[in-house]
């Protein structure tokens, strides 16, 4: 049997659709465990965060994962400073703390992780324990289809597993 593990980007108050229901009832009908990755950017601050606490995580079954899904742009598009990056990772924790929401794992956005951001993820606690990934990421945006996206999955205390893309 093999081993399946699905991260959802949950944006849905960005695009005003949602498949939540659906795919949580896939996930128990196939106990498929789900990392649920809530979108927070300084564009779109709290929305998305709002949007779960009201709507959908009382839904989500206790042994799926809440994680940050922190994409790295605001009024002007993609956020390139260092600090400011920095800072908007340090919100996203704060957002989600703010809705009661403790993130075990984190994902960028558009596969834009930067090794500059590692010490952000390390100061709210997420541990980057594979460098290499960072490293890979480099300063470049990454696109192409067949390079994983930046993900990062820890559970607390401290203790961090790396995983590549999944469905979704
Ligand atoms: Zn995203």
């Amino acid at each position: 049997m093999p081993t399946v593990a699905i991260t959802v980007d949950c944006e849905a108050a960005n695009e005003n659709r949602c498949f939540t229901p659906e795919i949580v009832k896939i996930a128990e009908e196939f106990m498929v465990p789900v990392t649920w990755l809530i979108y927070v950017s300084e564009k779109v601050p709290t929305a998305n965060a709002d949007l779960y606490y009201r709507e959908y995580l009382h839904r989500i079954p206790s042994w799926h994962e809440i994680g940050m899904h922190v994409h790295f742009e605001n009024q002007n598009g993609y956020v390139e400073d260092e600090r400011a990056r920095g800072s908007i990772i340090r919100m996203a924790k704060d957002v989600l703390k703010s809705h009661l929401i403790k993130p075990t794992s984190f994902r960028a956005g558009c596969f834009s992780l930067l090794p500059s951001d590692v010490k952000y993820l390390e100061d709210v606690g997420i541990l980057v324990k594979d460098v290499f990934l960072a490293q890979r990421v480099g300063g470049n945006v990454i696109k192409a289809a067949d390079q994983p996206p930046a993900i990062v999955l820890v559970e607390p205390p401290r203790h961090v597993v790396t995983a590549g893309e999944s469905a979704f």
